[in-house]
This record gives structure tokens, sequence and C-alpha cells, in this order.
């Protein structure tokens, strides 16, 4: 019969340990994927070591011209915290959006960005904010996070602590949502800072991306009907039982006007 150890770290340093000694430990977030996975079979780690109450690891706070959100932060902490919803507000408002009230009250920024689901709002978010992801060893740069289908840069033993959000002037982030599972059938996040726009893409294929098309489009006219003007190649996009890949193109230029839209109402 498989049985399995829960241990809760008293710091960053033991949870790394803790995984250093023992490769088949897995951090703990809100349990909200890991579990599922466990009960699956998919998953059948020797520890779950609980990461979520490690002081000052759930703490939101304003640094220069950032939020840093700490990784144990539940979306509900997100969605609630005053300066992110005064700051980024699209930020708080994806939080808002993720699964359903239980999901947001366990779930946690770190173990979403971990877990890198395809269809996931987070990756979105830190994508399309150009946020930085702090880790117990090293800083890494969204651009360089994502890999591949649940894939990551994170080393196997690598405990997210925290993610840094550059407050952008404007943005926003709309999905298409999966009635069932509330996960993005397409999401889009647009944000722009200065000239400079980025959009990130959720739920259209293997991992996040960034849509070239649509920020070279949205860099020389930010507006809605510039986005709805891009076409989006669907060769490499999914297909799968909810939408073909074609319809997916279809969505994402609509999504991001319906950002726009949002991003200039403030
Ligand atoms: C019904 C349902 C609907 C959902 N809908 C959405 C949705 O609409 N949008 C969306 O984005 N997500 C959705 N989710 C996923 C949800 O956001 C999860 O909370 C998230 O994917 C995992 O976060 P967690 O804290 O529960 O992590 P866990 O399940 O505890 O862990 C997930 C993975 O991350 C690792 N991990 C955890 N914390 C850390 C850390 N600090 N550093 C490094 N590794 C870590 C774990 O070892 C594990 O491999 C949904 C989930 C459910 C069950």
């Amino acid at each position: 019969m498989y049985t399995f150890q829960f241990e809760r770290a008293a710091d960053a340093k033991a949870a790394v340990a803790r995984l250093k000694a023992d490769p088949d430990a897995k951090f703990l977030g809100g349990g909200q994927s890991l579990l599922a996975a466990m009960k699956l079979r998919l998953a059948s780690p020797s520890v779950l070591v609980d990461v979520v109450r490690i002081p000052g690891m759930a703490e939101i706070r304003v640094e220069n011209n950032e939020i840093v959100v700490g990784a144990a932060a539940r979306h509900a902490d997100v969605e609630a915290n005053a300066e992110v919803r005064q700051r980024i507000p699209a930020l708080a408002a994806l939080a808002g959006g993720i699964g359903d009230r239980q999901v947001r009250a366990m779930g946690t920024l770190g173990g979403a960005l971990a877990n890198d689901d395809p269809a996931a709002c987070y990756p979105a978010g830190v994508l399309g904010l150009g946020a930085t992801v702090v880790t117990d060893r090293r800083t890494i740069a969204a651009d360089d996070f994502f890999k591949g289908l649940y894939e990551t840069a994170l080393e196997p033993d690598e405990l997210i602590t925290a993610v840094r959000f550059p407050i952008p002037d404007q943005a926003a982030y709309v999905k298409f949502r999966n009635p069932a599972s509330r996960f993005a059938l397409v999401g889009v996040m647009v944000a722009r800072t200065g000239n400079a726009v980025r959009v990130a893409v959720t739920g259209a294929g293997d991992s996040v991306f960034r849509c070239q098309p649509l920020e070279q489009a949205l860099a020389g006219d930010f507006s809605a009907q510039a986005a709805r003007g891009v076409k989006i190649d669907a060769s490499s996009l999914n297909t799968d039982l909810h939408a073909s890949a074609q319809y997916r193109a279809h969505l994402i230029p609509v999504l991001a006007a319906r950002a726009v839209e949002e991003a200039v109402k403030g």
C-alpha cells in the first residue's frame, strides 16, 4: 500500500534540504493540483513538505515600482489585497477568476507556477507582466521560466519564494473559460508600459507564450481594433475535445481586443 509522510517546513532552507535529502519528496502548496495527481496515482511522493506556513512566504508588499507576492500567497489573498487591486488590478482580477472559491482559498501562486498547467491563468499573468520569479537560489525572468508542457526552468529541489511583478501603465487579463473547470480555453494578458506592449497567451499551446504579432500591432496602436486585425497562425496551437486549433487562433485576437478595452478603461 502507498503511504507518504507529511512535514511542515520551518523555513525555505529546511524545505529545500528535505528535498535534497530525498529526491522523492515534494513541496506542497495548496494541494489543488498535487493531491489530485496523487489520487489518480500520477504522482506518489514519499514526503509532502508543506511550504505555505513558512514565515513571510505569503506576504504581499510594494517595493519600488514592483509588487512582490510571496509564493505561498493564496489566489484569494492576491484577489483581495488592496495594493494589488490598486496598482495592478489586472492581477487581482486574474487571481479572482481562477477556479472556484475553494481553489482560490487553497491554491498558491508558487504552486500554480511550478505546476505550469498549459491552461492556467497565472503563467499568462507572470509572462504578460514581465515578472521575475524568485527562488531559494536565484531569480528567473518570466521569459526564461516556462519551458513547455508542465515544464519550467526550476530544478527538482528548487523552491519558489516570491514573484516580483513590475507595475504596468495599463493591463488586463481576459479568458474564455472552460465552463466546467474554469481553466482557460484561451486566456490573454495584455500589458502596456510606456511604448512597450507584452501579450501572453495561455490555454492555446503546450505552455504559455508571448504573441509577437499582437505585441507589434499594439505597440504601434494600442487599440481593440488593432488587436482584432491580427491573424494568428493555428499550425502550432492545440486541438483537443474542447476546441480546435483554428478556433483557438480565432479567439486570441478577440480576447486580446477585449483585454485592451479593459486595460484602457482601467
Ligand atoms: C477545480 C479546479 C479548477 C481550477 N481552475 C483554475 C483556473 O481557472 N486557472 C488556473 O490558473 N488554475 C486553476 N486551477 C489550478 C489551481 O490554480 C491550483 O491551485 C494550482 O495549479 C496549484 O497550486 P497549489 O498551490 O495548489 O499547488 P500544489 O498542488 O500544492 O502543487 C503543485 C506543484 O507545485 C509544486 N510546488 C508547490 N509550491 C511550490 C513552491 N513554492 N516552489 C516550487 N514548487 C512548488 C508542488 O511540488 C507540485 O509539483 C484549478 C484547480 C482545480 C482543482
